[in-house]
């Protein structure tokens, strides 16, 4: 029998590639969602079991039920502006809501744990790229309650043998490879859907955040990284404590920057057509620059970015989009 691992917001954006990736892999997906911002239909690799992170005893069951040998923890809110807005809502969801699922897990005994985190929890960096010891001092509640559940599971590890990996990711974008699925936010609040939607006319314009950074262009600079390359970045996790191996956190990313401008001038290549663009004031709490050195996930999972070149992460979510515009 296949092993399975229950994926916490499995069908969301990040989550639902991961489950690809782990039934390609010969992993059973066991998604745990509440669809309050995933999708029903992204859940094609296993069983749904809808329900809430703070429902422990819910929890309980799944884990029990499924016979789950590893856990990976995506269920969360996800965006910045919001938690500065209301902190109350990404406390609960995003720290009582894993506390809730750490509790469950130790619980049962499932000894591991793949987790989201962020590039959020640097804050503003001081130096690029940014390594993994960089200080973690983050400016907004959403970059908090990352860094929370990362010291949540070194405890838990420490006093009850749980071992984790938390993944740090940069900026996520592009979609499935095969077209399967693909990144829908409601809200959309990211800049590639959203460069994409101006060039479909979904949207009168994209907005530029800010022209007067100090990059070349004066515009930010971020590394973007495919989601597949996520994906598989957390079955190098899987298989990393899967062979017993400590704890770790890392950084995803290419360890290369892309400004705003240079997403807007590839997107016009790959659609093949002039994309309208509106320059604004920056949105608070941007940092200029955010560039992963992602040295230390090549020299412990053996993992690096395969796809994220700007052109493949366009090109996957302009196909996504146009299927998604066509249904
Ligand atoms: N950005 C922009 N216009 C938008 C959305 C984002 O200029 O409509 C910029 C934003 O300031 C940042 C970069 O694009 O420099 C990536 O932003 P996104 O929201 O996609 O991800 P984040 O870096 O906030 O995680």
């Amino acid at each position: 029998m296949s092993q399975s691992v229950l994926v916490t917001g499995g069908a969301g954006y990040i989550g639902s590639h991961a489950c690809k990736a782990l039934a390609r892999a010969g992993y059973q997906p066991v998604v745990f969602d509440n669809l309050s911002r995933g999708h029903r239909e992204a859940v094609r690799w296993g069983p749904l079991i809808e329900g809430d992170l703070a429902d422990r005893n819910r929890l309980v069951m799944a884990l029990e039920t499924h016979q789950v040998a590893a856990v990976m923890h995506f269920a969360a809110y996800a965006y910045v502006g919001e938690s500065v807005a209301d902190p109350a809502m990404y406390y609960r969801n995003n720290l009582a809501g894993s506390l809730s699922l750490l509790e469950a897990v130790r619980e049962v005994g499932v000894d591991k744990m793949v987790f989201s985190s962020s590039c959020a929890t640097y804050g503003i960096p001081v130096g690029s790229p940014i390594r993994e010891s960089a200080p973690q001092l983050p400016v907004n509640p959403y970059g908090e309650t990352k860094l929370a559940i990362e010291r949540a599971l070194h405890w838990f590890g420490q006093a009850y043998g749980l071992r984790s990996v938390s993944l740090r990711y940069f900026n996520a974008a592009g979609a499935d490879l095969e077209g399967e699925i693909g990144e829908f936010h409601e809200p959309e609040t990211h800049l590639v859907p959203l460069v994409l939607q101006a060039a479909l006319k979904r949207r009168p314009h994209v907005d530029i955040y800010g022209t007067d950074y100090p990059t070349a262009d004066g515009t930010a600079i971020r590394d973007y990284i495919h989601v597949g390359d996520l994906a598989e970045a957390h079955l190098r996790a899987l298989e990393y404590l899967c062979a017993g191996r400590e704890s770790t956190a890392l950084n995803l990313g290419t360890g290369r920057g892309h400004s705003v401008r240079e997403v807007i001038a590839v997107a016009e290549s790959v659609c093949g057509r002039a994309i309208p663009r509106r320059e604004t004031a920056r949105r608070a709490g941007d940092p200029a620059v955010l560039v992963a050195d992602p040295s230390r996930a090549a020299e412990q999972f053996g993992w690096r970015a395969r796809n994220s070149d700007l052109q493949t992460i366009i090109a996957t979510a302009f196909a996504w989009l146009q299927r998604c515009v066509k249904q």
